[in-house]
């Protein structure tokens, strides 16, 4: 999952990558519920609550699912005919459930203490 966040001093967004599925799968990661970066543009030191980092989709990881799934689509089409044609909601299977990941961890927010 790619998440995104805006520096204090420059207000550029930077990106922060993790295998978790929702903040609360981040906050245990972590095991503190804040991320500490340097900005990628200025370097300067934010310090972001987790409820203030938003997930992204993946452009990349759309694209070349999307692919994938269509190549996949074409070969069985080629092959196996008309039954071929099911095999074209693969691609977009893979995307709607990368957006619906977004979503999801959009959507959960830790508690604040
Ligand atoms: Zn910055």
């Amino acid at each position: 999952m790619k998440l995104s966040y805006s520096c204090d001093s420059c207000k550029k967004e930077n990106s922060y990558k993790t295998n978790a599925s929702d903040r609360v799968d981040l906050q245990m990661r972590l095991g503190k519920d804040e991320i500490k970066e340097h900005c990628n543009n200025c370097g300067h030191f934010n310090a972001k609550h987790l409820n203030r980092l938003i997930a992204v989709p993946n452009k990349m990881f759309m694209f070349i699912g999307g692919l994938i799934g269509l190549i996949i689509a074409l070969y069985i089409l080629f092959r196996f005919g008309i039954l071929g044609a099911l095999a074209f909601s693969l691609p977009i299977m893979v995307i709607a459930q990368h957006k619906k990941s977004v979503s999801s961890f959009n959507k959960t927010m830790i508690r604040r203490k």
